[in-house]
Formats: structure tokens, sequence, C-alpha cells
């Protein structure tokens, strides 16, 4: 803390994983003392922070801060994606950065841990200014990253079309087409899956626990909280295996839609208007749109935050409780407060947390690094059912992580675990670096 000041966001994801290692770590207390590796592992191997000036459309000039986090390589290349929101800096990304590495680690696949970002807002901006703030953040960036060291992603407010524009810039500077971003579009080296991986994987992971926890997601009641990507595709997931999602929300309001939430409205609205969610009440007679947070208070059978960090408090958990909820999967990154996980697992409520059921994006990510390497493209069945495999895998490498070390059901601690041990073994063999 005293090194890290004004970064609570990183201190509670360090905090929140220490915490569940202390039992791998007292078993082998030697080797993890040894050079120092938790030091190492908590302090990033780089981090870049940088200015972006960019000219606004009525020709003045702006200024954002800008940040990667280049936290650890030992297992692959930085992976992690840009989040672009006035809330961004440097203590969010580097708890996003640190969170990655285990995520990471969790997926089997050969990535490190990275994350990055600006206070731009593309809200409320026009193409051009979004290009430019773009094109100015990927001149810096672009000396920093590339498809073998580090290669971002897409995160909060960075999507389809923000990619495309960084991919462009990079290629412009560097004169060279390599898989350096993903999240691409389909027609310059995206994945097919991509889009939905996310989402989709949350709920793979979701349906899995269940299972294995005697319940079906078939008939179940969900709030979901978001209405971006993960959400969007989260909610179409669900209903494809005959759960119904009743709400979604943004940051300025929420839907409670009792028939369940139409999908494509909800993309048309957000995917192409870019707009709010008073137009999908609009649109709907039968939903309400609700000012402000309220997800949690509507009577579900499953809770699956989707929108961002700390939106799920302990107020929020014990109305869950209360209504009858028995499982929590995370969607978002961190989106459950300390006290709110800790009460949902002490009530018995299966909970999944985000780097475990989040983890499909960027497992799809490293598959569409496979593809740009191999320079093919595989099918939308082929990576969903890659995805599928992985996520199924998670769970149970967290779930056996858990008992493995006498806290079976305790599922932060097991994907805690998974994830470290497999970083600390790469970190370990390559010395002190
Ligand atoms: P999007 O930008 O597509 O959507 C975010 C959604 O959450 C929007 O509906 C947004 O509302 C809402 N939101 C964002 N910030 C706040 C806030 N401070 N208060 C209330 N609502 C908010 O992002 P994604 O769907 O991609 O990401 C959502 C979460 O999932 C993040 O935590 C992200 O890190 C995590 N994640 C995303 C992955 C991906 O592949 N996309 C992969 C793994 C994790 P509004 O539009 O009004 O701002």
């Amino acid at each position: 803390i005293d090194k890290n000041p004004a970064q609570p966001e990183f201190h509670q994801a360090v905090k929140e994983v220490l915490e569940s290692l202390r039992v791998v770590i007292e078993a082998n207390e030697e080797a993890y003392r040894k050079d120092a590796l938790l030091e190492r592992l908590v302090t990033p191997e780089r981090q870049l922070l940088f200015r972006v000036p960019w000219v606004d459309d009525k020709g003045q000039v702006q200024v954002n801060n800008a940040f990667r986090v280049q936290f650890n390589s030992a297992i692959g290349p930085y992976k992690g994606g840009l989040r672009l929101h006035p809330s961004v800096n440097l203590g969010i990304i580097k708890f996003l950065g640190f969170e990655q590495i285990f995520k990471n680690s969790l997926t089997g696949l050969p990535i490190g841990g990275g994350k990055g970002g600006s206070d731009f807002d593309p809200k409320g901006k026009s193409d051009r200014e979004v290009m430019a703030f773009c094109q100015s953040f990927m001149t810096e960036l672009s000396k920093y990253i590339g498809a073998d060291t580090d290669v971002p992603a897409g995160d909060i407010g960075t999507g389809a079309r923000e990619i495309g524009y960084m991919f462009g810039q990079y290629k412009r500077i560097k004169g060279v087409y390599e898989g350096v971003l993903t999240g691409k579009g389909l027609s310059y080296g995206g994945s097919l899956a991509r889009t939905e991986a996310t989402g989709y994987g949350l709920l793979y992971l979701t349906e899995e626990m269940l299972k294995c926890n005697g319940k079906d997601i078939a008939g179940k009641t969900i709030a979901v909280s978001g209405a971006g990507n993960v959400a969007i595709y989260a909610i179409q997931k669900a209903q494809q295996l005959g759960a119904k999602p009743v709400t979604c929300s943004d940051s300025t309001g929420w839907i409670y839609d009792p028939e369940g939430i139409d999908v494509a409205l909800l993309k048309e609205i957000k995917e192409v208007k870019r707009a709010r969610l008073t137009e999908y009440a609009a649109a709907r007679p039968e939903a309400q749109y609700h000012e402000g947070k309220g997800v949690w208070s509507v009577k579900v059978d499953i809770a699956l935050p989707c929108a961002t960090q700390n939106e799920l408090n302990l107020e929020d958990a014990k109305t869950l409780v209360a209504n009858g909820c028995f499982a929590v999967a995370e969607g978002a990154n961190m989106p459950s407060t300390i006290e709110a996980t800790e009460y949902l697992q002490a009530k018995g409520v299966l909970f999944a947390p985000g780097k475990a059921s989040n983890a499909g994006g960027v497992a799809t990510s490293a598959l569409e690094m496979s593809q740009n390497s191999e320079r093919l493209s595989w099918t939308f069945e082929e990576v969903d059912s890659k995805l599928k495999g992985i996520m199924v895998n998670i769970f149970h490498n967290m779930d056996d992580a858990a008992k493995k070390y006498g806290m079976e059901g305790n599922y932060v601690a097991g994907a805690n675990i998974a994830g470290f041990l497999k970083v600390a073994d790469a970190m370990t063999a390559q010395g002190i670096v």
C-alpha cells in the first residue's frame, strides 16, 4: 500500500488473491518466499504512461492520459484489453492487469498478463474524433507491442470500431501485417465467435458449475447487469440454454422485462444506434425502465454481473439471497465487492469469480492469435466448441484446486490457486527476472 498509494482497486485485487493463496503459500513457504516471488508477482514488469493529444471536431486540441501495464510474461506474451472510460487511472489498469495474469493462466493457453487504456470517453464523440484519438494512442503504444511481445484487445469502450482504427495505425507505422491486436473485424484477421466469446463462455461455465452441483440452468430466471458486449451475449446464450434473463442495465438506468429480454432489440439499440435503454422500454410496453441502479433487487435464481467493477455490494448480495438467488457468476472483472463475495459464499451461493467465468474472451483472443499465426480462419463451430471445452476445463481446474487444498466449493480460492501455480512454476524456472 505504501509503494502504490491511491490505488484502492489494485489493493483490493491483490488482497483477494493473496488471502486465498495463504494455504498454498504456507504449504510451500520456502519456495514462494525464496527469491521474492510474491513481491515480483505483485509488481508489474513494466508500466507505460503516456499522453494522447488529438484534435476534436471544433479544432481544439484535447489531451488524455494513457496506460499500458505489462504485468507478467512468465507463460506468454502480455495479453489483456484496452479500457476507454473516464474513470480509468493507473490503479484500475493495474488491478485489471493483475487479475489478467491468473485468468490467462487458467485458460491453459500461453498468454501472460497485461492491461491498458485511457481516460478518453468514446461516448458522444464523432467517428472522426474516435479515429483521431485511436491513431494518436497507437502512435505511442506501437513502440511497445507486437504479435510476440504484447497483444492488446478490447474492453469497456473499446469495441470493433476502436480496434479497427488502432490496427490500421499500427500497420501504417510499423509496416507489418501481424496479429498485434485481437477482437479484429472478420475481414482483417478477426476470429469468428470472438464477439460472443465472453458472454457465451460465462454461460458455459455457469452451466457446468450448476450441473456439477446437481442443478440445471434450463427454466431459471436470471438478472444480468450491463448492456455491452459481455451482457448482450450472456443474455443470448442464457436464452439458448433455456433460461430467462429478465434484466439489463447501463450507466444511467436499468430494464426489467418480465417476458425475458429481447436480444435483437437490445443489440439494435446498443450495437447499432449506440443509444440509451430508455429506447428499449419505449419499444417494449411490458418492460419497465428505472433510473439508477437496481437489477439485483429483482427476484431471480441466478445473477450475472456483466457491467463493471464493484457494482454488486453487500446490500445487493443480501437482497439476492433473500430473494432465493442460488448462483452468481461474474461476467465483468471484479464486479462484486469482497464483502459481497464473502457473504454470498457464506450463504452457500455458488460463486464463480470473473477471472474464471469471464475468461472465454481472452481464451478466444488466444485462438485468434493462433489463427493469425497460421494465417487461417476457423469456422464459428470450431472456435465455439474449443471455447466450450476451455470453459468446462476452467471450471474443473478451479474445482479440483479448491478440493485439493481443503476448500471444496470455494471457487474464488480454487481459481486463484490454479492460476497461480502455473505462473509461479514458470517464474521459478526462469530465475530472478
Ligand atoms: P462494454 O463497454 O461493451 O459494456 C459495458 C457495460 O457496462 C455498458 O452497458 C456500460 O453502460 C456499463 N457500465 C460501464 N461502466 C459502468 C459504470 N461505471 N457504472 C454502471 N454501468 C457501467 O464493455 P464489456 O461488455 O466489454 O465489458 C464489461 C465488463 O466485462 C468489464 O468489467 C470488462 O473488463 C469485462 N470483460 C470484458 C471482456 C470482453 O471480452 N469484452 C472479457 C473479460 C472481461 P454505458 O454504456 O452506459 O457506459
